[in-house]
């Protein structure tokens, strides 16, 4: 089976985490035998970037949701490594800012979208609106439980205006998460990442299974789907979000533009 459909949330299918395994590898052995590939697939993309921004008809949005020390900051770096930083830009969403809160939650969201030929990746994204959001009480029920299909209905907006959207939930497992805050505490080159907040966030580890299950079942669509990724394994975690990128954008129908001149005319002396 491919890694794509192997990870997809079927739309409408109900995710129950304990059910995906983080640490799969799908067989593979070792980070050494899944290199070769990476690499390959790091070509590609750049390849395929590269055509995106000819086009300049579509885009892809790329959305990245996970717990604390999940791998989000390590997933941008080591698989976009290879694209070309002009066409591509990656906005993190950190606590709304006063004026960010004065407007609906899309707001901030919506004009960090890629704009035609562009990648734009989220590092989180509006469904902390149904996370932290909803783990902490920040907005009643009432309000949280409308976002999903508000949601869906402007990732419908997007998607038919030309972005292609693709989500990913890195997925580790508690013990994992675990064994990362321990090594940033252990490691000095690593205690510029410890954060009070990852601590304390731990303390609702379940809450939040709940808050992601409830995300990832009812935000799958087929015009912006989920992808449970299993992300124990780093190299793991960066050849399945490499695969299913190259994936999408072949699926994409590109094509270099046709010139609108007569190209004959263009003698060189
Ligand atoms: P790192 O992995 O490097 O720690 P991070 O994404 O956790 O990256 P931080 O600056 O540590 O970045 O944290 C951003 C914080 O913003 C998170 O604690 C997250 O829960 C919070 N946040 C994001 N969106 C919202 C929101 N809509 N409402 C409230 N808090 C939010
Ligand atoms: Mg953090």
């Amino acid at each position: 089976m491919k890694l794509r459909d192997k990870y997809l949330v079927v739309p409408g299918a109900k995710v129950k985490l304990a059910r995906w395994d983080p640490g799969d590898t799908a067989g593979i052995d070792s980070k050494k035998e899944a290199l070769p590939e990476l690499e390959d697939l790091r070509k590609k993309l750049y390849d395929l970037q590269y055509l995106l921004y000819a086009e300049k008809r579509q885009s892809l949005l790329i959305v990245l949701q996970a717990m604390d020390a999940g791998g989000k900051d390590g997933t941008i770096r080591h698989v976009m490594s290879g694209l070309n930083p002009q066409g591509c830009h990656v906005k993190s969403f950190k606590v709304p800012t006063e004026e960010e809160l004065a407007h609906d939650y899309l707001w901030r969201v919506h004009r960090a979208v890629p704009g035609k030929g562009e990648i734009g990746i989220f590092n989180r994204s509006h469904y902390g609106d149904v996370l932290v959001v909803r783990v902490h009480n920040l907005v009643p029920k009432r309000v949280w439980s409308k976002r999903y299909e508000q949601i869906n209905a402007f990732e419908k907006i997007l998607a038919d205006n030309g972005v292609i959207i693709v989500k990913f939930f890195l997925h580790i497992s508690k013990e994992e998460q675990q064994k990362r805050l321990q090594e940033r505490l252990d490691d000095p080159s690593k205690h510029w990442k410890v954060s009070p907040a990852d601590f304390e966030e731990r303390q609702y580890w379940d809450e939040y299974v709940k808050a992601h299950e409830d995300a990832l079942s009812r935000c799958s669509t087929p015009w912006a789907p989920w992808y449970v990724i299993p992300a124990n394994h780093k190299w793991f975690r960066n050849l399945v979000v490499a695969d299913i990128l190259v994936r999408t954008l072949e699926d994409m129908d590109m094509r270099f533009p046709e010139s609108k001149l007569d190209l004959s005319k263009f003698v060189l002396d």
